[in-house]
């Protein structure tokens, strides 16, 4: 039976393509994705059927593949992760409500938050929220809740689609938000296009830190209270001080 491979592309350079993802874009007859997502596994997929749609041609593109992969195997690659704001989720609704009865598996991709925080330390290290800006399919009522929620809790917040149809307004709310709730003194990192080209890093507290530094293709890590800068990194604390004194002590470092 052939399949239908929903493949993560992770943040943009090839050496961040799973072994997995590789494996799969080499064996398909038939890829589908948006023109951006295409370009990184370019070199892998030469010479196969490639079908492209716009950004805003989800539904579309994965009726496309759906279809395709019940004569072909076929790839429907997404940036990053398929599930994280990918096309998983609709793909695999899809194929319920239309009883395509296509044959799915999913094949993980590293997520631009993971991306993003690899390049500033370790900010994640004592739990994280994911949070997704984007209010053209989910109401900005509950996408403030959340935020507000992910700040009481003190968690670490990753954003994602912080700029939606090239506007600010969400992401001068939310800074506003984490001001009056949090203070000036709380760190934010600004991660623009992440292991791809174009990269672009910025750490500050959020007195530092103006919309218009973030852009469509940015990730801001908003730090909980334990995250705290050592040179250059942001580094959330997770308990280990107390354990590493003990053992320097007994090392006599
Ligand atoms: N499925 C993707 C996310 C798609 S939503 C993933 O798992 O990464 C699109 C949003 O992801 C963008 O608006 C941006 O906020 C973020 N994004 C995707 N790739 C990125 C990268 N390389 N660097 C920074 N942000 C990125």
């Amino acid at each position: 039976m052939t399949k239908l491979y929903i493949v993560g592309t992770g943040p943009g350079r090839p050496e961040y393509l799973t072994l997995r993802a590789v494996e799969v874009l080499r064996k398909v007859e038939v890829v589908v994705g948006y023109g951006r997502y295409i370009e990184p596994v370019m070199h892998l997929i030469r010479g196969k059927i490639i079908y492209t749609t716009g950004m805003r041609d989800e539904v579309k593109r994965c009726l496309i593949a759906l279809r395709e992969s019940k004569k072909r195997d076929t790839a429907l690659v997404c940036g990053g992760d398929p599930g994280i704001y990918g096309l998983a989720g609709l793909c695999l609704e899809l194929n319920e409500r239309l009883k395509i009865g296509a044959d799915i598996e999913i094949v993980p991709g590293v997520t631009a938050a993971l991306a993003a925080g690899a390049l500033v330390g370790a900010p994640f290290m004592r739990d994280m929220v994911i949070l997704n800006l984007s209010d053209l399919l989910v109401p900005w009522e509950e996408i403030e809740h959340k935020l507000i929620k992910a700040l009481e809790g003190d968690f670490t917040i990753a954003i994602y689609n912080p700029i939606s149809r090239n506007k600010r307004k969400n992401i001068t709310r939310v800074l506003e938000i984490v001001r009056e709730m949090r203070g000036n003194d709380v760190l934010i990192a600004v991660v623009k296009n992440a292991m791809r080209e174009g990269q672009k890093i910025k750490i500050g507290k959020i007195s530092e830190i103006s919309p218009e530094d973030i852009d469509m293709n940015s990730i801001v890590i908003i730090c909980s209270s334990k995250v705290r800068k050592v040179g250059k990194w942001l580094i959330a604390e997770r308990g280990y001080s107390e354990k590493i004194s003990k053992i320097l002590t007994e090392l006599k470092i």
